[in-house]
């Protein structure tokens, strides 16, 4: 059996859900999708970050205990998630005693491997981050990130002996050359690793400074460090389902992510699994930022855009569809209200939309719904196929490669041939005489292949659409991604088809409170 197991990084709780978690959402739950057409099991892991330094300071900002800010924080993820649609297997929170059971067992078991030593520090630590940071890191003496200087600490601390296993991280991303995609990204990594500059990993903070988090197994007066914890949960979310589950999803882990958390994955990650003696993830996926104009979203910047408001005002998969075609996966992309309108009306209402309710209103209207037999093709007949049978070869190619905008670039080509067809065969024309009742209902049989190969396309992008195109059509999804069209063996003569409905609404935005937070 062919597996795959995609997770998203498990979201901190200082902010609500924005477009940025949502894209990554709609990554893994595309791919996972994907896989599942192609008869692959799929396990999805994503959740709610819920330890650390930012957390306790934000819950006291609130007058709140940590734990109850994480009650109230943690659902709206969940919540969220799931009216979004997306598949998830496993959702973890890192205060789940689950969860907390095995970072301590993973922290016992690399202290006892000898992988963990007790030393006194000084450094400049950087609250933002929650880490101490190097003088090369700064830039004008601030934390690059947080533009405000670090502050000097000195105190006795637990270190990960990373750099013990560095130069087998180096080895793996230079002998699995697709582990870290895109590409410059595997260069940036390769980059730090050759640079000498990273040193060994302070692992512990002090209950004196925060208590907010796993306590150390062989410590008590220390909380493990943040990411030690969080990156955890890619194992934690499969052992939850048993050890089986474990075993059978853990070498096929693709983890998606935005660049800004590639060093933890890269660096920090392998050499914990290392240490841990557990095989390495399959693939890292790093993807860009969503801007507008020029800023990334954040919450603090007043930017974000509520993945919810989208769902309500425009529907989830007007939402996937824009962010899927808008962003070259792994570069940044802009969002604005304007070019979503415009992609949405251009692309869903007038491509799609359009072509689908032509269709099966002429359907209704020449035969009552009912499908005619194809009648010998012409060239205008084999060209429409052969615009169909190409996008069947290259969605499912572009889909595989990540390259989630040529893929629906691929079958907007084919829908945009199927809609020319529609004008130069005129079905609408030739319906007036009598005679040629034939040729139309050839024609519309065609028109109703091509939608049911867009369905079966658009299963893994646009799930709620595809459903809804086969309910129109009166016919089941395949069950599997098919090699070949299959054209002429869909719909038995006689089968009737639903009347057209909107499937997409024209966006005015003229009319639209603007979908902003
Ligand atoms: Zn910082």
């Amino acid at each position: 059996m062919e597996r795959f197991y995609v997770t998203t990084p498990i979201y901190y709780i200082n902010a609500e859900p924005h477009l940025g978690h949502t894209y990554t959402m709609v990554v893994a739950d595309t791919l996972a999708r994907f896989y599942r057409a192609k008869g692959v099991e799929t396990f999805v892991v994503t959740g709610t970050d819920e330890h650390g330094d930012k957390i306790a300071a934000i819950a006291a900002a609130h007058g709140e205990n940590p734990k109850l800010y994480a009650d109230r924080m943690s659902p709206l993820f969940q919540q969220a998630w799931q009216e979004c649609g997306f598949l998830v297997d496993q959702f973890v929170r890192t205060t789940d005693p689950r969860h907390e059971q095995l970072v301590q067992e993973f922290l016992q078991r690399v202290y006892d491997n000898g992988d963990i030593y007790f030393s006194r520090y000084a450094g400049l630590y950087c609250t933002g981050c929650e880490r101490f940071l190097t003088e090369k890191e700064l830039v004008g003496g601030n934390c690059p990130d947080h533009k405000r200087p670090p502050e000097p600490i000195e105190e006795e601390n637990y270190f990960f002996r990373m750099t013990r296993y560095l130069p087998a991280v180096q080895q793996y991303f230079e002998a699995h050359p697709d582990a870290i995609y895109p590409e410059h990204y595997r260069n940036e990594v390769l980059a730090m690793l050759a640079s000498g500059g990273i040193g060994d990993l302070c692992i512990s903070r002090p209950k004196t400074r925060l208590d907010w988090g796993i306590e150390l197994p062989f410590d008590r007066r220390y909380v493990c460090y943040v990411w030690f914890d969080a990156l955890i949960s890619y194992v934690s979310g499969l052992k939850m389902r048993g050890d089986d589950t474990f075993h059978a999803f853990w070498p096929t882990a693709h983890h998606v992510m935005a660049k800004d958390i590639l060093k933890p994955h890269a660096i920090f990650w392998p050499s914990m699994l290392l240490a841990l003696r557990l095989p390495l993830f399959r693939r890292l996926l790093i993807h860009g930022y969503w801007v507008r104009g020029e800023a990334k979203m954040s919450k603090s910047l007043g930017n974000v855009i509520r993945p919810l408001d989208m769902k309500q005002q425009f529907g989830i998969d007007t939402l996937r569809y824009f962010l899927l075609r808008e962003m070259a996966f792994g570069q940044d992309a802009s969002f604005n209200e304007d070019a979503f309108a415009a992609r949405a009306n251009a692309d869903l209402a007038n491509g799609l939309g359009n072509l689908a309710s032509r269709v099966l209103s002429m359907q209704q209207r020449y035969f009552d719904g009912q499908v005619q037999p194809l009648d010998p093709p012409t060239a205008a007949d084999d060209d429409l196929q052969g615009a169909f049978a190409q996008a069947l070869v290259e969605v499912p190619e572009w889909t595989e490669q990540l390259a989630f905008h040529r893929a629906l670039e691929a079958l907007w080509r084919a829908l945009d041939h199927a809609n020319k067809y529609v004008v130069d065969t005129a079905p609408f024309t030739l319906a007036r005489e009598r005679q040629q009742l034939p040729r139309v209902g050839g024609i519309l049989h065609r028109l109703l292949e091509c939608l049911y190969t867009t369905a079966t396309l658009l299963a893994w992008f646009l799930p709620e659409t595809s459903q809804k195109i086969f309910s129109l059509l009166g016919v089941t999804a395949p069950v599997r991604l098919p090699t070949s069209l299959g054209w002429g063996e869909h719909f038995p003569i006689g089968h009737r088809v639903q009347p057209p409905i909107t499937l997409f609404p024209r966006i005015d935005l003229q009319k639209e409170a603007t979908p902003r937070a």
